[in-house]
């Protein structure tokens, strides 16, 4: 008769290095405590040797299930920036009046171009 294997528990004591590491991996993966521990000793048993390639994609597969789905948002670096200075937010769009560039402008150059001869507001 073939016993069912049940899976075994592990304490650890982290040192305060490898606990801040341990935060930092749990916070960027979104993982749970429990996930984010067998996400890092899987990790470590595959680099030494003990498990096979194979064992260790299903392994990660596994563990790395997010809490939940993050929202996407745009980053600030996605949001449109002034095309003079590169500030956010942009608030009006200029064009040049002999070439009909336009540009995107924040609020202090759309003020400053305002009255601006060459330049005249789009939006
Ligand atoms: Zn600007």
């Amino acid at each position: 008769m073939v016993r069912r294997f049940r899976e075994h528990g592990l304490m650890l004591f982290l040192d305060g290095e490898l606990y801040h590491a341990f935060s930092k991996l749990q916070a960027d993966k979104c993982l749970g405590r429990s996930f984010a521990g067998l996400r890092a000793f899987t990790e470590g048993i595959y680099r030494l040797g003990y498990i096979s390639e194979r064992s260790y994609q299903a392994h990660v597969e596994k563990y790395e299930v997010p809490l939940f789905e993050e929202e996407s948002k745009p980053s600030p670096k996605e949001l449109p920036k002034c095309d003079f200075c590169g500030k956010y937010p942009v608030v009006s769009v200029v064009k040049e009046k002999v070439l009909g560039i336009e540009k995107k402008c924040c609020g202090y150059h759309a003020e400053n171009l305002r009255a601006h001869p060459k330049w005249e507001k789009v939006s």
